[in-house]
């Protein structure tokens, strides 16, 4: 597919390791490309980054027909940029664009744009100690009415984040609220799909945990409240007597592509991983008999991110002594190992630029 390129004329400096956060600071081009029926995907173009215009009535803008991805490029040792698992984000990003009714993007054209934009970008990859360069596609229904029907022009976006270390004063363990009101998804829902809305849907309960002094909120499921889903907006684990248990995919679940991950390496350790229904009983009664040993979330911005204090019903756990355990350090050192290339990669799992 042909990609137009068109430089920009005032280039930013590149940011210091230390200034970076989480998703403030963007390199200095976009790419785009657009959707029509009659012409399919169209337009590829890497432009100078800058605000998109959209109609008062383009379709995102009212009823919530966006979804998204979010990938890392990791610089090793030697220089070379990497990616991680990207056929898994496009594979889910299709997927999600499947439950949306929105276009998808035929894989191996969704791998060509995706690495000739990551590759102009490049230099934008940070090589400090734990940063990287986040890479956010998105995908919008961009019709210009306000009819409600089947998306039939839609905007294709990638856009690149410099991104510090999650853990810049080594890994604290986060408290936990688990939320008994408001649900993220129920199956048949967009649970499964990355889209804007499930986030959307989600804000209230993060800020009323955030209120009571808890960093995130574990979902229960939509229906009975009664099993555990995730953790904010990570995937979940949990060790009890030895067995690793996660949420099994419901339909409300996110796949996660660290999800995913974690289990192939706790399998190849010799685990026993049981994706399964775990209901917050079964956790409480591991909780109150001190058979939970460890409990983290995974997901691409944190990697693991330990359990260390659990609250239910006003009641209040601490999990693993509020410290990292062994299983959850394992995780983090071998994906991180394998992410930057300090350690090989038995799985094909990088994909250098
Ligand atoms: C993105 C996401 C995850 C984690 O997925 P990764 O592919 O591991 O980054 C988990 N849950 C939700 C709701 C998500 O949006």
């Amino acid at each position: 597919m042909e990609i137009k390129i068109t430089e920009t004329t005032a280039p930013n400096a590149k940011p210091d390791a230390a200034t970076l956060g989480f998703g403030r600071i963007f390199t200095d081009h976009m790419f785009m490309m657009d959707y029509e029926p009659d012409k399919g995907w169209h337009d590829a173009r890497i432009i100078p980054f800058g605000p998109i215009v959209l109609h008062p009535a383009a379709t995102v803008l009212h009823y919530g027909s966006e979804i998204f991805e979010g990938l890392k490029a990791y610089r090793r040792a030697d220089g070379k940029v990497q990616l991680f698992r990207p056929m898994d984000n496009i594979r889910r990003m299709n997927d999600s664009a499947e439950r949306l009714s929105l276009p998808q993007i035929p894989e191996e054209m969704a791998l060509e744009v995706l690495l000739a934009f990551v590759r102009h970008e490049q230099d934008w990859t940070p090589s400090a100690p734990g940063t990287s360069l986040y890479i956010r596609p998105f995908l919008f229904g961009n019709d210009e009415t306000l009819g409600v029907h089947t998306v039939h022009h839609a905007t294709f976006v990638i856009i690149a984040s410099p991104v510090g270390s999650y853990y810049k004063e080594g890994i604290n363990p986060v408290s936990i609220m688990i939320e008994d009101a408001d649900v993220r998804a129920v199956r048949g829902g967009t649970g499964y799909a990355k889209c804007g809305g499930n986030y959307a849907a989600s804000c209230r309960a993060g800020e009323r945990a955030e209120e009571k002094g808890y960093s995130q909120v574990l979902w229960l499921d939509g229906v009975e409240r009664k099993y555990i889903e995730e953790v904010g907006s990570m995937n979940v684990m949990f060790k009890v007597a030895g067995e690793i248990i996660t949420p099994k995919l419901t339909g409300a679940i996110l796949p996660g592509v660290t999800r995913r991950s974690c289990i192939a390496l706790l399998k190849e350790k010799g685990y026993t991983v049981s994706e399964r229904l775990f209901s917050v009983e079964e956790l409480q009664r591991a909780l109150s008999d001190g058979t939970l040993e460890e409990a983290w979330g995974c997901g691409t911005a944190a990697v693991v991110s330990p359990i260390g204090r659990l609250a239910y019903k006003d009641k209040e756990y601490t999990v693993s002594g509020g410290k990292i355990g062994p299983v959850t350090q394992y995780l983090y050192d071998t994906l991180t190992g394998i992410q930057w290339g300090k350690q090989k990669d038995p799985f094909g799992w990088t994909l250098p630029l």
